[in-house]
């Protein structure tokens, strides 16, 4: 049998391991899925070592340090910084970043989107805009504080800290902030808000499995929302093809992951 574990701080809240166990029981696949609170990031490799696993994911706040515990690195996961999923091969681990490419799917419903404006510039904002903008989106970030709009900005992202905003109509208004996700708070200044959601044709938020204030706002504006569900279970679904090798398609796999968000 395989072992294979999320690896994060903290990871009691986590649904992959029942998305990924759900799809070995489903798929017949040899394998078993546990968590892991990982407390120091330095650790991660020998930990991984030690449990005897063949993958892991990470979660929040070990992303950068799985990226550094890794002898190859898929090309995104290295433009990015950030690796999600890592599979050992032959004593090697493999790196990916696997939310990139599952926020990119989930976002794919929305048609004629061409500008995108994402209100938070931390490590999800990275790798996703990274992303977009490889696909052709034009992607703003706006930010409540000037430091971590450092690097979008010397990468060529239009940027922006709340006192520097000039607004902009954009087709797109995502959340990727964490305001909203243990509090009540908006992600923005409501000013800001109730000027860039009128025009949006749609706003999306990364947090799920609740209704945040700012997609609660939204809907009061009469928008289509969506939150951050899909991008979980796309993030999980294409690790789980690089933890199985390619062995199953993408809809093999959400045929029994998908199950995870209704149990
Ligand atoms: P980071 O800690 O790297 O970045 C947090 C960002 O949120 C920063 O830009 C920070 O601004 C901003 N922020 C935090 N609190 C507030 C607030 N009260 N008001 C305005 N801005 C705020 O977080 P991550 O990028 O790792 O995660 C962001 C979100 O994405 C989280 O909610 C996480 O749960 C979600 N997520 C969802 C996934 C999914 O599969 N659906 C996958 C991964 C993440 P500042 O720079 O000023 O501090």
């Amino acid at each position: 049998m395989n072992f294979f574990a999320i690896f994060g701080n903290p990871v009691s809240h986590s649904k992959s391991p029942l998305m990924h166990n759900l799809a070995f029981k489903g798929l017949g696949y040899d394998g078993c899925y546990g968590r892991y609170r990982l407390e120091k990031g330095e650790k991660l490799r020998e930990t991984f070592f030690a449990l005897g696993l063949k993958g892991i994911n990470i979660t929040v706040p070990h992303k950068e340090h799985a990226y550094r515990a890794c002898d190859h690195l898929d090309p995104f996961a290295k433009k990015v910084g950030a690796v999600n999923t890592i599979v050992e091969k032959e004593g090697q681990l493999y790196g990916y970043n696997t939310d990139a490419p599952g926020f990119l799917k989930a976002i794919s419903e929305f048609n004629n989107i061409k500008t995108v404006l994402f209100l938070g510039a931390g490590g999800t904002a990275r790798s996703t805009s990274a992303i977009l903008r490889d696909e052709g989106y034009a992607v703003t970030i706006l930010n409540r504080s000037e430091k971590r709009l450092k690097s979008f900005k010397e990468e060529g992202f239009k940027t922006a800290t709340f006192e520097r905003f000039d607004y902009e109509p954009c087709d797109l208004v995502i959340n990727m902030t964490s305001a909203g996700l243990e509090d009540d708070l908006l992600p923005a200044p409501q000013e800001i808000l109730e000027r860039v959601i009128p025009s949006a044709k749609a706003c999306v938020d990364v947090i799920y499995g609740k209704e945040t204030p700012f997609l609660k706002l939204a809907k009061s504006h009469g928008k289509t929302t969506k939150d951050g569900s899909d991008m979980l279970l796309y993030q999980g679904i294409i690790a789980f093809e690089h933890f199985t090798d390619q062995q199953f398609s993408f809809d093999e796999v959400k045929a029994f992951m998908v199950r995870a968000f209704t149990l």
